[in-house]
């Protein structure tokens, strides 16, 4: 974030700042600051649409909360990336403001000399005038190169500045990877369906969450080892990619063995439709022994399915799908169940 506030109008934004930390019960730690400050300074929407119904009925933000939308609206990256492309961008900039800086000592010259000239032909002394017109035509030449320069390093700066832009943009994505299953994962996820819950849904159409979760995944790293339960996940990761190939359809890593899909503008029927397509590529998956291709081990999942109504935000939507997905273990597991 670029703050550009003035040094008058930051003291406002301040004092506003010291007096909303001291109504919750969050540390009074350069985190808080930077949150208050974004969101009363009015700069950060996305911050300010979460942390407004945080705020409803006089509640009071705890240490966690204030983390966790400052690890989603503002400083959501990598640390390393962040370091690294804002260094290089730093010395492009330098770059660009040094030979600028030269530029202008050589216009600077320049003008001395034109001053000179302007006043050798106010005093008339038309003797004096050659040597000063010679310098004159000297510096034209010197700004003309100078000029020619900065041009050059411009250009290059321009290209530099739309690699690290790219660069910014890639790591942005990477920070929303599970580095597993390369699949969205749980800050992702939580972009995502804010996106969608935004969305007005069409007629006859709802916003659906899937949830899944492999069942007795415990017993799968207790009896083949965690390499081997990662290889699980990895591959049930493979499986929702393929059944959910849907461009508005997003694929996430909830947490642990447990992934989510979103499938907006749909119906619980064709949502179901999609987990029982999930659940039967997974039962026909076979893990293996690398070196002798023996059968390792089958997996089964099991998966909730909960439609949008007029009233549900995130949390409500969640606890409904989880709540099916509760019903299908219940049931014995390896099914799909609806909210
Ligand atoms: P259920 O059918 O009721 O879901 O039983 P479960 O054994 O799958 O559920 P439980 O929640 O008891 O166990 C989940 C296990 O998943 C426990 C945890 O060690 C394991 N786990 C979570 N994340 C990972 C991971 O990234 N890799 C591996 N290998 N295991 C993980
Ligand atoms: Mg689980
Ligand atoms: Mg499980």
């Amino acid at each position: 974030m670029n703050y550009t506030e003035s040094r008058e109008h930051s003291a406002e934004i301040l004092r506003a700042v010291l007096g909303h930390l001291g109504q919750h019960d969050a540390a009074f730690n350069p985190v808080s600051f930077a949150l208050w400050y974004e969101h009363l300074a009015g700069i950060n929407p996305a911050l300010t649409q979460a942390l407004t119904p945080l705020l409803l009925g006089g509640r009071r933000l705890t240490d966690a909360e204030v983390l966790q939308l400052f690890r989603s609206h503002i400083a959501p990256l990598d640390q390393q990336a962040v370091e690294k492309i804002s260094g290089r961008f730093t010395q492009t900039m330098i770059g660009l403001a040094e030979s600028a800086l030269r530029t202008g000592d050589d216009a600077g010259r320049f003008g001395d000399q034109l001053n000179g000239l302007a006043e050798a032909l106010r005093s008339g002394g038309v003797d004096g005038l050659s040597p000063q017109l010679n310098l004159a035509l000297e510096n034209t030449a010197g700004m003309r190169s100078s000029a020619h320069a900065l041009q050059q390093q411009v250009a290059s700066s321009r290209v530099q500045i739309d690699q690290l832009q790219a660069e910014l943009g890639r790591a942005r994505h990477e920070a929303l990877l599970d580095p597993l299953t390369r699949v969205l994962n749980r800050r992702g996820f939580d972009q995502r369906l804010a996106m969608m819950l935004q969305q007005p849904m069409q007629a006859d159409r709802t916003h659906c969450l899937i949830m899944f979760d492999i069942d007795h995944f415990k017993r799968v790293n207790d009896t083949h080892g965690h390499v081997t339960g990662d290889r699980v996940i990895q591959a049930l990761g493979e499986v929702l990619r393929t059944c959910i190939s849907a461009d508005n359809c997003t694929v996430a890593r909830y947490g642990g063995e447990e992934f989510a899909v979103l499938v907006p503008q749909s119906t619980l029927v064709q949502s179901a439709a999609l987990a029982e397509s999930v659940r039967q590529h997974t039962r026909a998956m076979k893990i293996r022994n690398r070196k002798t291709q023996d059968v390792l081990l089958m997996v089964t999942v099991s998966a909730g399915v909960a439609g949008m109504n007029g009233s549900d935000d995130a949390l409500s939507l969640i606890a409904r799908a989880d709540g099916a997905l509760y019903q299908s273990k219940q049931a014995g597991r390896d099914r799909v169940s609806c909210a």
